[in-house]
């Protein structure tokens, strides 16, 4: 396994010019060293361009089967649904919770796509880590310090989502609690922020890919689905991401987004996914790059 060089630096005066100092001084990534991370084969940070695609919410088998059928017929890696949904109301659904995890098992056997989905509760990791490839934390718990350290001392590979209220150190910060917990592991996700805009769920930090990419070596991803919460908009962020260097992408695809439990209304349909998977290779190959496996 590699070795992440953790330095411990003082409280410098005038190293303003170190971009990858945190604030405070305590640790800092060594970015210098580019930084790649495997999931059964799907490589994050090299050459390809990582596409994770699936439903919000796991529903039932054929819902993520189909799904997974179609998005991986249109070249998608790897495949996601929530067994455990972070829902802002606790009147909408909560997902199917262990029965979830079986199916997002079953269906990444039949399929061959690694899956991942997101984790809550620390209670939760170990049961997550026996279904999942790799582990989401969602935005809501970026700030959630026991999750992080737990996940830490977890083997999985982690998927950290930005927090929607949280600037590109906290972000950072919290990528290194699992990062010093001895998970190396850590791919980090733009998913958009809360601004004063109002046209868009939230606001689609685009440009926290290159500052993120400049202060670490961690793969970067981006959900331009949650980014801007509206379908129609989201081949085109997508593919802005790509050209601004995203690593990859995590999009929500629904067999019937109008029929979808949680998210449907950003969810785009196999055929508007295949679409823009098309369309994301003459992206990438314009910025050097490839789809993943393609
Ligand atoms: C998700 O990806 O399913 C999700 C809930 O996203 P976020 O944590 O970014 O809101
Ligand atoms: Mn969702």
């Amino acid at each position: 396994m590699r070795k992440r060089e953790l330095k411990r630096t003082g409280m410098h005066n005038s190293d303003t010019a170190d971009k990858n100092r945190l604030p405070g001084g305590e640790y800092r990534f060594t970015s210098s060293k580019k930084e790649t991370v495997a999931v059964n084969g799907v490589i994050f940070g090299g050459q390809g361009i990582v596409v994770i695609a699936g439903p919000c919410a796991v529903e039932n088998f054929s819902q993520l089967s189909e799904t997974a059928r179609m998005v991986k017929s249109s070249g998608a890696n790897m495949l996601r649904g929530g067994a455990f949904k972070p829902r802002t109301s606790p009147y909408s659904f909560q997902g199917l919770e262990e029965e979830g995890l079986k199916i997002l098992r079953e269906v990444s056997r039949i399929t061959g796509l690694p899956v991942v989905t997101e984790v809550m509760d620390t209670r939760h990791v170990e049961l997550v880590s026996s279904y999942a490839d790799m582990l989401q934390v969602g935005s809501r718990n970026m700030h959630n310090y026991p999750l992080l350290k737990e996940v830490g001392m977890s083997k999985k590979p982690v998927l950290l989502k930005r927090g929607m209220m949280a600037t590109i150190e906290e972000f950072l910060y919290s990528a290194e609690y699992v990062l010093l917990g001895g998970n190396e592991n850590v791919v980090l996700c733009e998913r958009g922020i809360r601004t004063f805009e109002n046209s868009t769920r939230n606001t689609l930090d685009l440009s926290a890919v290159p500052v993120l990419k400049s202060r670490t070596g961690l793969p970067v991803i981006v959900d331009p689905s949650h980014g801007t919460g509206i379908r129609w908009m989201v081949p085109a962020m997508a593919k802005a991401a790509v050209a601004a260097g995203a690593d990859g992408l995590l999009v929500e695809v629904h067999v019937k987004p109008e029929e979808a439990l949680s998210d449907g209304y950003q969810s785009l349909d196999p055929g508007e996914f295949d679409i823009m998977m098309k369309e994301l290779d003459k992206i990438a190959a314009a910025v050097n790059r490839n789809i993943f496996g393609k």
